[in-house]
């Protein structure tokens, strides 16, 4: 394994050294103060005024961030220790008059205290760099090979990452790496401190997992779990484009999910999560996020890479790369023996009930629910649940459906997996590019052999329910539709003892009556009552029947009629008919 890796270097270490003009240099004189240190050797300049930008957002989390507002003191100076003038041009731009300089030196600080998967952090715990939030570029060296040199504190003795060392010998207390362009210093989170590491070999790849934070990991059990969902997402694709990959795992009391890297993964996680159903969400995030090394990180929309970092990149196709990664992130976890056929199908069930359940699917199609990531599935409020949808769930079972569509038109010669490898093959290692949304569309009609127009038109640009007995039914299933028209009320509340709403649903008796968000519900027909209590009565009401509400709201009472309506909430039931049926067993193998 050492072997491939140093093989890699001597391909292209040799041209870091000679074309290398910003050689970074990181420190963290006193990390409980939360400050990285950052300084930006420049070489062989020759403008007279140079553009340095932080990045407003990052690759992988759809949101601007504006890391900017942490970077502080930016100042910079020649060879002779000159000040040089340095003016702010935009939010995230500062411009240096370097005045023709050859060598010149760019000084700044971040304050980093934010610990989540996209954000830099720095306690005497460890450090924790995302990139996009620490490092300045330039468009003129952005394409250009790098140089790292991290000064870890004297506390901290570890650093990881999948960025490649350098092969010369780095001065005392410094280690230092090299990168072939800004994409893959910002690609290429770092973790400094005194994590533990152990490595796995899978799929013919070293796999190297660093933790941070107590936990009650076993090594033994995820060296071998990780091992399989490793081989389980190489064999979609049929092999690994990795010679080495790097965990970066957060061990805290609220874990947040992961981020995906190209040579590389952040994992944030409860530090109990490695027993029980606890331990099955940890490998369904380290499935998720491994199979985004291909889709998004290589099989990928033209908009996301090379990517704008000054603003929002729009895309409709966020529901193949998170709601396709989504439904295999199940799927390998069946394939790696992690769930039976069984479970693997009552997992897809609860996916769709919750996608045509919820207000929000027939007001938002998918492809809308992608491009507006960035204004609506990371900036939810109060009303999002009536308005939005969520492109993983939605995209996860639209995965699901083309999935046993291809492989039953094609009687078991097709398959989402080959799909896949086909974009894999073609856009990724063929083209080197990402594609539009008229290709994708355009790629599976050729695949398949059939017009996907109205597919799309419908479920995708559209928000009709999804007919699933059509699709399912002939892969083995039993698909029953259990869509009832009950009686309700159509406010939810705030967990806890007070009647709070939380949630009013658009149409509904509660929104009929004048319920809004945040009101405090006080009596029930001239008595007080407790949620139980208030459960209880409507759930016992006719529709067109009244009750008379005493509320709160911003501290004034006002009482309200609410007149019972009935609400038909789409619900389906699926059931394997016969587990050996011929299709099933190709599907679910
Ligand atoms: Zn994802």
């Amino acid at each position: 394994m050492r072997s491939f890796f140093l093989l890699f270097l001597l391909f292209w270490l040799p041209f870091a050294m000679q074309a290398s003009k910003l050689t970074y240099h990181l420190s963290m004189p006193q990390p409980n103060s939360h400050y990285f240190a950052v300084k930006i050797d420049v070489q062989e300049n020759t403008a007279a005024v140079q553009e340095f930008k932080l990045p407003v957002w990052t690759p992988g989390s759809y949101l601007v961030r504006e890391f900017s507002k942490n970077l502080n003191q930016v100042r910079a100076i020649d060879a002779q220790g000159k000040e040089l003038t340095v003016k702010k041009k935009a939010k995230n731009a500062w411009e240096v008059l370097c005045n023709g300089a050859a060598t010149y030196t760019v000084f700044y600080e971040v304050y980093a205290f934010e610990l989540s998967v996209r954000t830099p952090f720095l306690d005497n715990t460890h450090g924790f760099v995302a990139g996009a939030g620490v490092f300045m570029y330039t468009e003129e060296t952005r394409n250009q090979l790098g140089v790292l040199k991290i000064y870890p504190h004297a506390s901290f003795k570890k650093v990881s990452t999948a960025l490649a060392p350098a092969d010369y010998k780095s001065e005392p207390g410094c280690q230092t790496f090299v990168f072939k362009d800004y994409d893959q210093l910002v690609d290429s989170p770092i973790e400094i401190g005194n994590q533990q590491e152990f490595s796995f070999m899978a799929a013919g790849v070293r796999h190297r997992v660093a933790m941070y934070g107590e936990a009650n990991y076993n090594i033994a059990e995820l060296q071998r779990d990780m091992a399989k969902v490793v081989e389980s997402a190489t064999a979609v694709f049929g092999s690994n484009p990795n010679q080495d990959y790097l965990f970066i795992v957060h061990n805290v009391t609220d874990g947040q999910g992961g981020l995906e890297h190209l040579n590389s993964c952040v994992l944030s996680v409860s530090r109990w999560s490695y027993t029980g159903s606890n331990y099955l969400g940890f490998i369904n995030l380290v499935a998720h996020e491994y199979f985004h090394l291909w889709n998004v990180k290589r099989i990928r929309p033209i908009e996301l890479g090379p990517f704008n970092y000054d603003q929002e990149c729009y895309t409709s196709l966020l529901w193949v790369m998170e709601g396709i990664t989504s439904y295999y992130d199940e799927l390998l976890l069946l394939r790696a023996g992690f769930y039976t056929k069984t479970e693997f199908i009552s997992k897809l069930q609860s996916q769709i009930n919750y996608v045509e359940g919820s207000p929000g699917s027939r007001v938002q199609p998918v492809a809308h629910a992608s491009f507006d990531a960035w204004i609506k599935a990371y900036r939810p409020n109060e009303n999002s649940s009536n308005t939005t949808m969520t492109y993983y769930s939605r995209g996860a079972v639209i995965g699901a459906v083309l999935d046993a569509y291809l492989i039953q038109r094609s009687k078991g010669k097709q398959s989402l997996d080959g799909f896949m490898q086909l974009l894999y093959q073609k856009y990724a290692l063929d083209l080197k590019r990402g594609f539009s949304e008229t290709e994708f569309e355009q790629e599976l009609a050729n695949y398949c052999g059939e017009d996907m127009h109205a597919f799309f038109k419908q479920y995708v640009n559209g928000t009709a329910i999804i007919p699933y007995q059509q699709y399912f039914e002939p892969m083995g299933l039993k698909v029953t539709d259990q869509t009832s028209t009950l009686t309700n009320f159509g406010a939810a509340l705030e967990p806890g003892e007070v009647l709070k709403v939380r949630t009013v649903r658009s149409g509904s008796a509660a929104e009929d009556a004048g319920i809004s968000v945040g009101d405090e519900i006080l009596a029930c027909d001239g008595f007080r009552i407790d949620k139980a209590g208030l459960e209880n009565k409507y759930n016992n009401l006719q529709p067109g029947v009244s009750m008379e509400l005493l509320l709160s709201r911003d501290g004034k009472l006002f009482s309200t009629k609410c007149v019972m309506k009935t609400y038909a909430k789409p619900q389906f039931s699926l059931q394997i008919k016969d587990a050996n049926a011929p299709l099933l067993t190709y599907w679910l193998r």
